[in-house]
């Protein structure tokens, strides 16, 4: 493995001397440094590790590591994408630890993961891990430490038996998982010893301080940016969102103990700063955050935001980013029909988009990137011939901003009330249209490949039986094509990849999730799947 570029980090923390004997743990983002040094999570994680005088803690890369240490008694991976698994069983090949954690001995590490990918639905990757962490880190990783270093003389089973009492730690084989026959869904999901818990709950930080960069680097994906979580979740609570659902309740950090003391500290170090979070501009106190963003000392900084609430685009937020150095801004309409945007409960109409363009130009912006989604559970043609006339619309309203539509494909969640939809096959076609109707109008339009959808959809709802499956695919490539081959070779041996991707699922089966609870109850999660009244329109 090549040496990481460590001399140009400037470390925000002090890491501390190992004592003692210290617990050697490997610290990995399967993907290249990079991408993985640009994940707050990953950052924030290896600090709070690397701030324990009894863990001694090397990070690995794909492309990169620090030196790693002759044995190491643990293995951890933060998976913020889905096809990193790819790139997850090649490390753990590479590190001689065989891949399944039923062939794994007291001769190889205790393997954990984490990360976004992980807490949404672990089940297709849970032959890989022994342990995995659900929910935030703030409550969960020193508990998980804690209990790792009063366990480092006890066996592996002692030692996860013992984790799965712990709250949010997530011990998969602990769990046996039986199917209405071999091509049936789940049956049920229990523990196999009467004394591990049924469920998993999935653990919150209810703190008022959110996470800011441990680290900043002119290789990470963005050059010597220094991040802040502006608020956690998002309350809109939209039917499909993952980033509002799996992560409620939301929480804004404190602008005087958190947000204002961290940027201070940031921007010493640099000029750059990305403000996080599902939906920054609805903190409470966003327009004092503006305030002090363009105070004269902070000129010369360059200011980015990740998508904002569209309604919250007024002249002052965009004169605040032109004068930081954007040139755009980003909204999530998801439709251009407002009947859509209902059905998704986003609350939003179509003159506050048109609106936000108008303000976007107003203070400044030069371009303004619209997302959207096709294949919405209820939408029709007439849906998508509004989305197109609503981009034309905004065209004329804000003439010379530069519009770019990028449009995706609904893809069910797990722990959201459109888990039970399935992706509508429809919806590749739809794409066509958008590009057929807005690229003839001089619209950038950019959709994401649909095939990279179902396989996104296929990976949030699988069930374990899929681990085979992912196992076998990484030899095929990362087309639709090679899970497509894969599932042939499983033919009758698990469900079709169609039950995954497609099918709509029964409200009252159980879903592969169903013992790892997230913020609310399947219950609430159903009575929000009726408020959106699909199944009276007409698809
Ligand atoms: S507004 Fe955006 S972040 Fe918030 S729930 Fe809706 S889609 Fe999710």
């Amino acid at each position: 493995m090549a040496p990481l570029p460590l001399q140009d980090e400037i470390l925000l923390f002090e890491p501390v001397a190992t004592q003692g004997e210290a617990l050697s743990v490997v610290f990995a983002f399967p993907n290249q440094y990079s991408v993985g040094i640009t994940s707050l999570g990953y950052q924030v994680v290896w600090a709070t590790l690397a701030r324990r005088a009894d863990i001694d803690v090397s990070r690995l890369f794909t492309d990169g590591s620090e030196p790693l240490p002759s044995t190491m008694d643990v293995l951890g991976f933060s998976i913020s994408w889905e096809l990193d698994y790819v790139n997850l069983l090649t490390l753990l090949e590479q590190l001689n630890v065989p891949l399944k954690g039923c062939d794994r001995t007291a001769d190889h590490p205790l393997v954990f993961g984490g990360g976004p990918v992980l807490t949404a639905n672990p089940e297709p990757f849970a032959d890989f891990f022994d342990v995995i962490l659900l929910g935030d880190g703030e409550t969960l990783l020193d508990d998980f430490v804690d209990a790792l270093v009063e366990l480092k003389s006890a066996s592996r089973a002692e030692t996860l038996r013992h984790l799965a009492q712990v709250p949010g730690i997530y011990v998969p084989a602990l769990y046996a998982v039986t199917y209405d026959g071999p091509t049936g869904g789940v049956r049920a999901i229990e523990p196999i010893e009467a004394d591990i818990p049924a469920t998993v709950q999935k653990q919150t930080y209810r703190g008022n301080v959110l996470s800011a960069s441990t680290v900043v680097t002119p290789h990470a994906a963005w050059e010597n940016i220094y991040m802040v979580e502006v608020v956690r979740s998002c309350p809109e609570m939209c039917r499909f969102c993952l980033a509002s659902y799996l992560t409620l309740p939301f929480r804004p950090a404190s602008l005087e103990d958190s947000l204002m003391p961290a940027i201070e500290q940031g921007l010493a170090v640099t000029s750059r700063l990305g403000l996080l979070g599902a939906s920054v501009t609805q903190h409470p106190e966003f327009d004092t955050l503006l305030d002090y963003l363009n105070r004269p000392q902070f000129d010369d900084v360059r200011v980015s935001l990740s998508s904002v609430r569209t309604n919250t685009v007024t002249p002052k937020l965009a004169a605040t980013l032109t004068r930081h150095d954007s040139r755009s801004i980003t909204i999530a309409i998801e439709s251009g029909s407002e009947r859509v945007r209902n059905i998704v409960n986003k609350k939003l109409a179509t003159d506050d988009i048109e609106q936000a363009a108008v303000n976007a130009k107003a203070g400044g912006l030069s371009a303004m990137k619209l997302y959207g989604m096709a294949g919405v559970p209820g939408e029709t043609m007439a849906d998508l011939e509004q989305t197109v006339a609503l981009l034309l619309r905004l065209k004329k309203a804000a003439p010379g901003l530069r519009l770019t539509f990028g449009c995706s494909t609904f893809v069910p969640k797990a722990h959201t009330p459109f888990q039970w939809y399935g992706v509508n096959k429809a919806a590749e076609k739809r794409l066509k249209y958008l590009q057929k109707h807005l690229r003839s109008q001089g619209i950038d339009f950019r959709p994401e490949s649909y095939n990279w959808s179902v396989i996104q959809a296929l990976i949030s709802r699988g069930d374990r039986r899929l681990g085979a499956v992912l196992e076998r695919v990484r030899h095929y490539g990362d087309t639709l094509g090679s899970y497509r081959r894969a599932f042939k070779e499983f033919q009758g041996q698990i469900p079709p990849l169609e039950y995954y991707v497609h099918a709509d699922w029964e409200l009252g089966q159980p879903l592969p999730w169903d013992h790892l609870l997230g913020p609310l109850p399947k219950v609430t999660l159903q009575k929000h799947f009726d408020s959106a009244g699909v199944d009276a329109i007409a698809v």
